[in-house]
């Protein structure tokens, strides 16, 4: 496989970006892989390889790459004008089609990204409850902002993070009801538990049964808000996400990724009386120029339809049969790994019996993944980078889930 125009764009970049890359997590050696174009589950690079996609750029090509009935959809609305500066219908429709789906969404607040979302949604908890604190679980991800980069490890400006402000998150263990429990014990000044449902940024790790009630349960009890960033989770597990699925409604909620049909995009929401906190209507400023973009919208509206349920069944069933074609292949190869996976995203990770927080997936061999994701790049399929990202599969890899499960079961076998 050649990939000299990839190297070479890549030293160039290098010259004029920190580390080549627009952002931290798409640099690997020796040099990331320049993409052209992409259609379905494949994407093309700039040397003219062809690869089968499982990062799906993190998440939000749950319809593949270039999907008809959204693309027409920016088209027109690319043709109509690209951005306002004031309302516009398609961010009615968005919105409108967020609010159907949702559960906890009785308003919703549309962004240009995940991070806007999450830190909006905190500064909000924050706003209406007139609180500090914020807990978050080791492993979670919400994004580049200050209040939810800084935990334990990372104290210090060294960072750039204030310690006034890293001293106000605290981590708990991903499922772990005492972490919770004690820390909203021994503190009543914490304003929202913010974490990801089903942790999508340390692999995938699934909540253990009523892990989630249970946080519910005891959020509540204390008058805490309960924020659930389903940034990756939305629109993904199901139709209204992992609040959907496993029937838990917290009081505010983040999207991104999917809802944006391919386009930039975040939102925020929940219930009414928080939202209303919101400016124009209450103290709790927020504002964007592009937020509500109506291409975006227009993108990300056409894309939500066509998730229809039985959309969601197939590509579930999907990759369960990926799946375990994968831990068959683990256990044929006899190689010691835990395949964690819920609905449509999955990891491996190496080395480890099983996986349940952000710790226990710190600990896999990382370098074993590093092995099989080279490998699998030389045989044409595109994962994710990292060992505590995920694989993530859309309606079109349907046709390339026998290849797909073939090449895991050739290069298990090499790694070994
Ligand atoms: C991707 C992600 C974010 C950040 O979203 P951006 O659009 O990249 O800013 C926040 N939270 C979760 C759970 C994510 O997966």
């Amino acid at each position: 496989m050649k990939i000299d125009a990839s190297a070479r764009y890549y030293e160039n970049m290098k010259r004029m970006t920190p580390g080549g890359v627009s952002s931290p997590v798409r640099a690997f050696e020796p040099n990331p892989i320049f993409m052209d174009s992409g259609k379905g589950c494949m994407v093309t690079d700039a040397d003219g390889n062809d690869y089968i996609d499982l990062c799906m750029a993190y998440g939000p090509l749950i319809l593949g790459h270039s999907h008809p009935s959204v693309i027409s959809a920016a088209e027109q609305q690319i043709k109509m004008g690209t951005v306002f500066g004031a309302p516009s219908f398609p961010e009615m429709e968005l919105i409108s089609e967020i609010t159907k789906r949702v559960p906890c969404a009785e308003m919703v607040r549309l962004t240009n990204s995940g991070t806007e979302a999450t830190m909006h949604a905190i500064r909000l908890a924050r706003g209406c409850t007139g609180k500090r604190g914020i807990i978050k679980i080791r492993g979670g991800f919400h994004g580049s902002h200050d209040a939810v980069l800084s935990d334990d490890s990372q104290k210090g400006l060294k960072n750039g993070i204030l310690s006034e402000t890293a001293s106000c998150t605290y981590t708990a263990e991903y499922n772990s009801e005492e972490d919770i429990e004690s820390m909203l014990e021994k503190n009543d000044d914490i304003a929202a538990v913010i974490m990801e449902p089903v942790l999508g940024n340390a692999g995938v790790v699934a909540p253990n049964k009523n892990y989630l009630k249970n946080v519910r349960k005891m959020t509540d009890a204390e008058g805490v808000l309960l924020i659930f960033d389903e940034v990756t989770t939305g629109f993904r597990l199901s139709a209204g996400g992992a609040q959907e699925l496993y029937d838990v409604t917290p009081d505010l909620c983040t999207m991104g990724k999917i809802m944006g049909g391919g386009f930039p995009a975040g939102a925020l929401a929940g219930k009414e009386d928080i939202m209303r906190c919101l400016a124009p209507e209450g103290k709790v400023y927020q504002a964007g120029t592009f937020s509500g973009n109506p291409v975006t919208a227009a993108a990300g509206a056409a894309a939500l339809r066509e998730m229809t349920p039985k959309k969601y069944a197939s590509l579930n069933k999907m990759s369960s049969a990926l799946v375990s074609s994968i831990s068959d292949s683990l256990e044929d190869h006899e190689i010691q790994a835990a395949v964690n996976s819920v609905g449509s995203m999955f990891q491996i990770f190496f080395g480890i019996d099983s996986v349940s927080n952000g710790t226990e997936a710190q600990g896999c061999d990382r370098k074993r993944f590093g092995d099989l994701f080279r490998r699998m790049l030389d045989s044409g399929i595109y994962m994710p980078p990292s060992a505590l990202e995920v694989n993530f599969l859309s309606t079109e890899h349907g046709p390339a889930i026998a290849q797909l499960s073939e090449e895991f079961d050739k290069n298990l076998g090499c790694i070994k």
